[in-house]
C-alpha cells in the first residue's frame, strides 16, 4: 500500500537535484499550476512504469560531515533511516573520490538496499566509467545520465526490486473502516495534538498503531453526528501514556504517507507565528498529494486585533494561489471554529469523491468551448472532441482531441475553473489532462 521511499545520497554536484527532478517530473504538473508556491525540492513523488515511489534528496554530503555525532541527530540521518532504499550518486567523469568512499562507509551502516549510480555517463563507455566504482563495495554500479534520462527507469526498477516488502503487514485495514479519512498535518507545535483531542472529544476510541514503520501515524476511527471518520494522527497523540509526554518526531515523510491514506487533509498553521516556509513546504506536498484540502490557522484566541489583521494580510499574500481551499480561523484549545472545520471536511470529501456522468462532463465542455474557443496553435484551432472522468479524489477530467498537448496554460486553467464551478469541486485540486489523438 505505502509507496517505497528512495533516498538520494551523494556529494555536491554529482547530479542529485537533476536526478530528483527527473524522478518527480510526472507529478510536477500538479504543482506547476501554483506559481506562488516556494516549493521545497527535497521531497517528491513519482512513477516509473507501474512503480510509484517517494524520493527524498538528502542534500550534498561533503564526506567530512559524516561523523556519527554530527549526523545522528540530523535530517540526513532521519531521511536515510526512514527510506526503504538508497540511490548513491557518484560522478562518472570525476571518478572515485575520498568523499565517495566516506559516504559509502556511512550508508553501509544502515543495512538498506543501496544502488550506486554512476552519473554523467551519456556518450561514454559505460563499462569503463562504472568499473572503478565496484571498489565502493556496494555491488554493481549502474551508469546513468540524470540529464538525459539514460537508464534511470532501469535503476528504479532494480532498487525497488531489492526493497523488502514490509509495509503490507498493517494492523489497520483502511477498507474495513468506511467513512472519511482525515489527516491532520502541520509542523511541530502548531496545535495538532490539541486539535485532534478536540476533534475526538471525550469518546473512548480505539487507536490502531501501524507496526513495522518508523513513522508512527496512528489511525483512529470515530463517529460524529452520524458520520464515520478515521483520523490519521501524525502527532501520535493517542499513543502517549501521559498527557505531558511528547513523542512526535516531526517527519515530512510521515505527513506524506498520512496524506496518501487520507481523503481530506487538514493543514494546520500557527496564527501566533504566521506562515512559515516549512508551512509552505507542507502545503506544496498537500497540493501534490491531490487530496481534498482544508486550511486552519490555529491559536486565534491568543491574538489581538493587530495580529489578526496582520495574519489575514499574510494569508492573502502568501496563499492566494491556493484559492480552492477554504481557510478556517480556529482555536483548538477552546474549540472555536472546530464545528465549522467538520462541515468543511464533509463538504470537501463529498466534492472530491462524488461521481459525475460523462454526459454532464461533455455538456460542460461543449458550453465552455462555445463561450471561449480554444486558441489557435500553429495557425490551427485546437479541437477538443470529448471528455471523460479519469478518477476522483482528485477529480481528473480527461479531454480527448488533436494536438491538445499544445494547449496553453491559461486555457487549461479556464477549463479547470469552468469544471470546478459546474460540479462544485470545492476544496480539491481539479486535474485537466489531455489525450492526444483518438
Ligand atoms: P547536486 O549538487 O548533486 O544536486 O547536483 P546537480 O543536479 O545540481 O548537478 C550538478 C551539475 O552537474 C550541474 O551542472 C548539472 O547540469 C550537471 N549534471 C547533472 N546530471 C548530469 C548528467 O547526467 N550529465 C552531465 N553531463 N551533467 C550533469
Ligand atoms: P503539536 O506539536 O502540533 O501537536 O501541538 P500541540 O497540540 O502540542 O500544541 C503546542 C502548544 O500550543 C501547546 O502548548 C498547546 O497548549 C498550545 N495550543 C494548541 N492549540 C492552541 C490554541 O488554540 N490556542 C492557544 N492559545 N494555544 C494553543
Amino acid at each position: 500500500m505505502s509507496k517505497p521511499i528512495i533516498a538520494l545520497v551523494g556529494r555536491p554536484n554529482v547530479g542529485k537535484s537533476t536526478l530528483f527532478n527527473r524522478l518527480t517530473k510526472t507529478r510536477d504538473a500538479i504543482v506547476a499550476d501554483f506559481p506562488g508556491l516556494t516549493r521545497d525540492r527535497q521531497y517528491g513523488t513519482g512513477k516509473v512504469g507501474s512503480s510509484e515511489y517517494i524520493v527524498v534528496d538528502t542534500g550534498g554530503l561533503s564526506g567530512e560531515d559524516l561523523g556519527v555525532d554530527s549526523l545522528m541527530a540530523g535530517q540526513v540521518q532521519q531521511a536515510i533511516a526512514e527510506s526503504h532504499g538508497i540511490f548513491f550518486l557518484v560522478d562518472g567523469r570525476a571518478g572515485i573520490t575520498p568523499a565517495d568512499e566516506a559516504i559509502a562507509n556511512y550508508i553501509r551502516g544502515f543495512g538498506k538496499p543501496v544502488q550506486v549510480l554512476v552519473n554523467k555517463t551519456e556518450g561514454c563507455n559505460l563499462a569503463v566509467l562504472t568499473a572503478e566504482f565496484y571498489a565502493l563495495g556496494l555491488g554493481e554500479p549502474i551508469g546513468i545520465s540524470s540529464a538525459h534520462g539514460d537508464n534511470v527507469a532501469e535503476a528504479v526498477d532494480e532498487l525497488i526490486e531489492r526493497m523488502p516488502e514490509t509495509e503490507e503487514q498493517q494492523s489497520f485495514d483502511l477498507d474495513e473502516h468506511p467513512g472519511i479519512r482525515v489527516a491532520v498535518i502541520g509542523r511541530p507545535n502548531v496545535g495538532k495534538s490539541t486539535l485532534i483531542n478536540r476533534m475526538l472529544g471525550e469518546d473512548r476510541v480505539v487507536a490502531f498503531d501501524m507496526p513495522g514503520t518508523t513513522r508512527d501515524s496512528i489511525y483512529v476511527p470515530f463517529e460524529r453526528d452520524g458520520q464515520a471518520y478515521t483520523l490519521i494522527d501524525t502527532a501520535g497523540v493517542r499513543r502517549r501514556k501521559k498527557v505531558s509526554e511528547k513523542i512526535e518526531k516531526f517527519s515530512v515523510l510521515k505527513a506524506i504517507e498520512a496524506m496518501q491514506d487520507a481523503h481530506v487533509v487538514v493543514m494546520l498553521m500557527d496564527g501566533s507565528e504566521g506562515i512559515t516556509d516549512q508551512d509552505l513546504t507542507l502545503l506544496g506536498l498537500a497540493i501534490e498529494s491531490g487530496r481534498g484540502l482544508v486550511l486552519a490557522v490555529n491559536k486565534w484566541d491568543g491574538l489581538d486585533s493587530d495580529q489578526r489583521a496582520k495574519i489575514k494580510h499574510e494569508l492573502d499574500l502568501r496563499l492566494q494561489f491556493i484559492s480552492y481551499a477554504k481557510t478556517h480561523l480556529i482555536s483548538a484549545l477552546h474549540g472555536s471554529g472546530v464545528g465549522d472545520l467538520f462541515s468543511s471536511i464533509k463538504k470537501v470529501y463529498r466534492a472530491a469523491t462524488q461521481k459525475v456522468s460523462t454526459a454532464d462532463l461533455n455538456r460542460v465542455l461543449e458550453q465552455a468551448i462555445l463561450d471561449h474557443q480554444p486558441p489557435l496553435v500553429g495557425g490551427r484551432r485546437l479541437k477538443m472532441r470529448y471528455a471523460h472522468l479519469g478518477g476522483l479524489n482528485p477529480p481528473r477530467v480527461i479531454i480527448h482531441g488533436n494536438k491538445l498537448d499544445k494547449t496553453p496554460a491559461p486555457y487549461k486553467r479556464y477549463l479547470e475553473n469552468v469544471f470546478r464551478k459546474a460540479f462544485k469541486w470545492e476544496g480539491t485540486p481539479v486535474m485537466i489532462e489531455f489525450k492526444v489523438g483518438e
